[in-house]
């Protein structure tokens, strides 16, 4: 049988046995398009069921989550943790808190989160979870009474030798702090490397907070650098206005970019003249409002758009740092004809499988999010390696390592994409590279 023929007989049957989840089927079948170049030149990966293998978690918990809000009434929501592939390293991955979360957007979030770890060159596996609880117009009470009942089922299967969360959509410093927290009391320990993204008191990092919207924008000023351009002088489109977002905005910025759009699930607003990024984090992160209030609040030319496509706006550079599917292959032909030359991906797979095809098809640089977003992750393992050692690095210290590190995703990316022939093709390049380190460690360990 063709390799073709064997990816394409083991993608049905991944259909058949993960049916209704269709963000991980878009995962798996991505990384399988590239992986029949890998099976093709080193026929081994298909030995031992090792494809198979790496698309079934080694572990899925689905949980009750039962919480009493402001009123008194009982709340039940679901909690997940997909623990999919130890054999680089504890599980790790982050949490996110959303309704619209289930078990295949956390599968689909795990098996990212494999090659995306891999690629830092960390000894950490992958791992996500997260519930379908909506944290928007919540008290902080109730945040904190859920995330104690979500940790009280979580704790039994966490720890810094076997899996360890972060964050990640609707999950910040605050939740870290309620989760932590409860973990705390619950194992009578203060083990600190059982969760990252913590307060720099109790065992945080410099850094982390910036660390994924830094990463993205060292990643992608490397990417341009191999065209000869730079930030310097670039119009750049960022999506979203969460974490990823007001870091990548903020570093842009600081590298003389001008960042002409940022938006949130209501609408986007356009700033021709630059994003006040400390304006934009009062509103979003610490006043938790829309962002149609920086119109009001800035000015300075702002116009706020309600409900409208961010992607319509003329840029040299895109960042898509809000959430999957949020960028689809009507608004990559919008970028192309205004002319966008460098998309990288904040978010993970916001981009659609067209929209992909028409940014490679098109001459668009295009940087998937497995390599792109990779710094949230490596600083996390940054804070595990701080934890470990009783030690605080600086700032200028652990953003000189996160800078190194985005910089040898980067090289490596595209070293791999060259050596197996589909030079520029970052896709290829970040699953390829991704996919053989833990494949090797998986072959090392025998079949578990
Ligand atoms: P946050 O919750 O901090 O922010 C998410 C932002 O995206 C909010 O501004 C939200 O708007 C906006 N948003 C959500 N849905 C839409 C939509 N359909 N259209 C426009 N805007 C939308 O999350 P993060 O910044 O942490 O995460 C963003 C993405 O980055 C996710 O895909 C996450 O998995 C990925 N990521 C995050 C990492 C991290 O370290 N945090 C690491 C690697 C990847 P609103 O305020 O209205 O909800």
């Amino acid at each position: 049988m063709s390799i073709d023929q064997q990816i394409s007989e083991y993608y049905d049957k991944l259909l058949k046995r993960n049916a209704g989840e269709p963000e991980f089927h878009q995962a798996v079948s991505e990384v399988l398009d590239s992986l029949k170049v890998v099976l093709g030149k080193d026929p081994h990966y298909a030995d031992d069921g090792l494809v198979e293998r790496l698309c079934e978690p080694e572990r899925q918990l689905i949980f009750r989550v039962p919480w009493i809000d402001d009123k008194g009434d009982i709340q039940v929501n679901r909690g997940f943790r997909v623990q999919f592939n130890s054999a680089l390293g504890p599980y790790k991955g982050g949490l996110r808190f959303h309704p619209s979360v289930n078990l295949g957007i956390i599968k689909f979030l795990g098996f990212e989160q494999i090659f995306k770890n891999s690629l830092t060159g960390l000894p950490i596996g992958g791992g996500k979870g997260g519930s379908d609880f909506d944290p928007k117009g919540r008290s902080d009470r109730e945040i904190m009474r859920f995330c104690q009942s979500f940790m009280t089922e979580l704790q039994r299967h966490i720890g810094e030798y076997r899996d360890v969360p972060a964050g990640d959509i609707g999950v910040g410093g605050r939740e870290i702090g309620y989760l932590f927290g409860q973990y705390r009391r619950l194992s009578n320990q203060h083990e600190s490397g059982v969760l990252t993204g913590k307060g720099l008191t109790w065992g945080g990092s410099l850094v982390r907070t910036e660390a994924t919207g830094y990463g993205l924008v060292y990643l992608t000023a490397e990417m341009m650098r191999t065209h000869k351009e730079s930030f310097g002088g670039a119009k750049v489109i960022v999506s979203g206005s969460g974490n990823v977002a007001l870091y990548a905005a903020e570093k842009a910025q600081q590298l003389g970019a001008t960042v002409v759009a940022m938006s949130d699930s209501s609408g986007y607003i356009t700033t021709p003249n630059g994003v006040d990024v400390d304006a934009l984090k009062d509103i979003k992160e610490v006043r938790r409002e829309r962002i149609s209030a920086y119109v009001e609040e800035v000015g300075n030319g702002a116009q706020y758009h309600a409900g409208g496509n961010i992607w319509e706006v003329e840029a040299d550079v895109a960042l898509p740092c809000a959430t999957q599917n949020e960028l689809d292959g009507e608004s990559a032909k919008l970028l192309v004809a205004n002319g966008i030359r460098y998309v990288a991906e904040g978010a993970n797979m916001p981009c659609t499988p067209e929209a992909v095809h028409y940014f490679q098809a098109n001459g668009t640089a295009f940087a998937p999010g497995k390599a792109a977003n990779a710094g949230g992750v490596a600083t996390s393992a940054l804070e595990m390696q701080q934890n470990a050692t009783r030690d605080s690095w600086s700032f200028e210290y652990t953003d000189g390592r996160l800078h190194q590190i985005m910089s040898n995703i980067f090289k490596n990316v595209e070293r791999t994409a060259r050596d197996y022939g589909c030079e520029g093709d970052y896709v290829a390049g970040a699953n390829i590279a991704g996919f053989k380190k833990v494949a090797d460690a998986m072959l090392a360990q025998g079949v578990i």
